[in-house]
């Protein structure tokens, strides 16, 4: 079976992490910081932060920012529940916003209709590996003095404008997990220009010990004023992590050429229709999502998915709306019809085997699968 995405990890790599588990260090040492320079530098942002996960990089973000019991976060609905769960970790409300139907970024226009007085923020996720249309979301946050966040999991190795993703926004999140554009097993990043803010992560990730506070007499003080968490990433994944970041922006050039192939694809197969490209932005292509249009087919989405999974094409789908979970529906009321593009498209959308190691012969693999399914459930 062709997954839908899969890590590459190199004989350099495996280097890297056994030298530094014959470090002296395994936790809290020089990996950790240098993995945050080059992180930084690679994205163009002053700082860097390392956590344990994706998850923990966008609670350190909240909590950055201060977000609060009752405070409300604009997120978009296509997403990982992650970006969500971590408003609701702080207490904060996840308010949910439509996506744009063809491109399944977030929709400038209902977001700034879900602001209220209460919106502290707005959660910006560029989808696929896809920037957002930041010139828009950044008219609205300034127009209602809200901050604007990227959940770039998707999208290392992206570009707004020519700037890349990870510069853009107040806060940016990184996730490291086996499937995204690198890895480190576990892990995540969340980089800015406030020294500040990445000094309260940097504590937050390390149950909020403040080594520096005025009272500190003694090498061995600490002073701990507000709860934090064990969210620290190891010396030995933050090696890998330096090593994979070596490659990754070649992985994406590679992603790239091989969306430029099913693109072409497509084109000749009518009822299968790619996500919509933007303009003046390097996508990074974490995923290739295609539509099906329902009309053209005498089967729906979920036959044609089975019948790609029984050609050993690991579709898979991203993401079922988050506001439409039992969770939500439950804890904020949320329910079918808010968000209507994104309930559309769920019914539409699958991701296609996209990572930079799909062999060529791998591609000619799923065209197959796709014209046999193509011809067989096409409406004559
Ligand atoms: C993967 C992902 C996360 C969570 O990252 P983890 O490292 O798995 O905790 C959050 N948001 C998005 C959009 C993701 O794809």
């Amino acid at each position: 079976m062709l997954p839908y995405g899969k890590q590459s990890i190199t004989e350099q790599d495996i280097k890297a992490v056994n030298r530094a588990l014959r470090s002296d260090w395994l936790s809290g040492g020089e990996e950790v910081a240098a993995f945050e320079r080059e992180f930084a530098e690679a994205v163009g942002a002053k700082e860097a932060v390392a956590v344990s996960s994706g998850t923990a990089a966008l609670h350190a973000a909240m909590d950055a920012i201060g977000i609060k019991a009752g405070d409300e976060v604009i997120v978009p609905t296509i997403t990982f529940a992650a970006t969500a769960n971590a408003v609701v970790f702080q207490g904060g409300i996840p308010v949910f916003a439509d996506v744009h139907s063809g491109t399944l970024l977030l929709d400038a226009l209902d977001v700034e209709k879900k602001i209220t007085k209460k919106t502290k923020a707005i959660v910006a996720v560029d989808f696929a590996g896809q920037p957002c249309d930041y010139e828009a979301l950044y008219v609205i946050a300034e127009r209602h003095n809200i901050l604007v966040i990227d959940d770039a999991c998707h999208a290392l190795g992206a570009q707004y404008h020519k700037r890349p993703i990870g510069s853009l926004a107040a806060l940016n999140i990184f996730s490291f997990h086996p499937v995204k554009p690198i890895t480190t097993g576990e892990g995540g990043m969340v980089t800015t220009d406030n020294e500040e803010w990445a000094k309260r992560m940097r504590q937050f990730r390390n149950h909020n010990m403040n080594r520096e506070a005025q009272e500190s007499p003694h090498d061995w003080f600490y002073a701990i004023e507000d709860l934090g968490y064990n969210y620290r990433l190891t010396d030995f994944q933050c090696a890998l992590g330096r090593s994979q970041l070596q490659r990754a922006f070649d992985r994406t050039k590679r992603r790239q050429k091989i969306a430029t192939l099913y693109d072409n694809f497509f084109v000749s197969l009518k009822g299968f229709s790619p996500l919509e490209v933007v303009k003046d932005c390097q996508h990074a292509y974490h995923l290739y999502v295609i539509r099906m249009d329902l009309h053209m087919f005498s089967a729906d989405r979920n036959t044609v998915f089975d019948a790609l999974r029984a050609e050993n094409i690991g579709v898979n789908l991203h993401y079922i709306p988050v506001h439409l979970h039992a969770l939500y529906r439950k804890k904020f009321g949320t329910a079918e019809g808010m968000c209507p593009n994104a309930e559309e498209a769920y019914r539409t959308i699958m991701s296609i085997p996209m990572y930079d190691t799909l062999a060529d012969k791998d591609i000619q693999d799923v065209f197959t699968a796709f014209r046999k399914i193509h011809a067989f459930y096409k409406v004559q």
